[in-house]
């Protein structure tokens, strides 16, 4: 049973109209990269909680989420309306099981994502985990339009710290550019093109995880295990394990 904590929004970041992210006071930092907590606010006298993917590692004294704006959606509306200085509740302690220490081992680890899905990513690459585990790691993220290429200085980072280890791969549905791939995730792995571009394999020696939307999900699961891939469970370890957002 979640308990909660009245948090104050410490600031907040507008990456695009419908692209934010808050950071909330949050003492409760002992939780493993990849995990969620719930964020609440009572709205025409109505309770209405959702479940937000932690961005920030453990260890920080405040909690930081990455929201889309749903236009009609019930919550994430009164969510961009806060400012530095609100208050929203939030859920602790974080709970799921979309971490690393649920994937085997594997050569190269995928990080598959669209939108905000790619917040349980930052937050495993603030760990020293994968860096320690994986030989190569590719961080995919999927968007419409190049301005939702967000936490870009984050990315940077890693880029800069581990030029061998980690390839990071944009990709644009509606635009096209040079500085990232035009198309959508599971083509772009049907053609070849993701794996070239990274200049690594997606075979059954990799792990991949993937985070957001839905159909993104259906499409390249149904793909990777076309390929030989198969679905990681506790009872039967294979190489593909997904978090979904709706
Ligand atoms: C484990 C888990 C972690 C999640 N982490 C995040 C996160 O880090 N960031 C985040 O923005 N959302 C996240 N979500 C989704 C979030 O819980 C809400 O569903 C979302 O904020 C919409 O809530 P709402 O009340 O505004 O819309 P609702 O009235 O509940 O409407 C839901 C509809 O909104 C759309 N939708 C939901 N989430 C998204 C999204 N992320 N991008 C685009 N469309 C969406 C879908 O069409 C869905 O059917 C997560 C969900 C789960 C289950």
């Amino acid at each position: 049973m979640a308990n909660w904590h009245s948090a104050e929004v410490i600031s907040k970041q507008q990456w695009a109209d419908n692209l934010f992210s808050l950071k909330v006071s949050y003492p409760h930092n002992k939780f493993t990269a990849g995990q969620f907590i719930k964020l609440g606010l009572t709205i025409d006298d109505k309770r209405i909680q959702r479940a937000y993917s932690l961005v920030n590692p453990p260890g920080t004294d405040y909690a930081e989420i990455y929201l889309t704006l749903v236009a009609d959606g019930l919550l994430s509306p009164s969510l961009a309306a806060l400012q530095s200085g609100d208050y929203v509740d939030v859920s602790y302690p974080a709970s799921g099981f979309f971490t690393l220490d649920e994937v085997p081992d594997g050569e190269t680890l995928w990080l598959l994502s669209t939108g905000t899905g790619i917040g349980p990513f930052l937050s495993m690459l603030a760990t020293p985990e994968p860096w320690q585990r994986f030989k190569h790691i590719v961080l995919v993220h999927g968007v419409r339009w190049s301005q939702d290429l967000t936490y870009g200085p984050l990315i940077s980072q890693w880029q800069q710290q581990y030029p061998q280890q980690f390839h990071y791969q944009p990709v644009v549905s509606r635009d096209s550019g040079n500085h990232y791939l035009t198309g959508r995730i599971p083509q772009l792995i049907q053609q070849q093109r993701l794996q070239q571009a990274s200049q690594r394999s997606l075979d059954d020696t990799c792990q991949v995880m993937i985070c957001g939307n839905p159909d993104m999900i259906k499409e390249t699961k149904t793909l990777l295990e076309s390929m030989g891939l198969a679905k990681n469970l506790r009872r039967k370890p294979g190489q593909i394990t997904v978090e979904q957002y709706w």
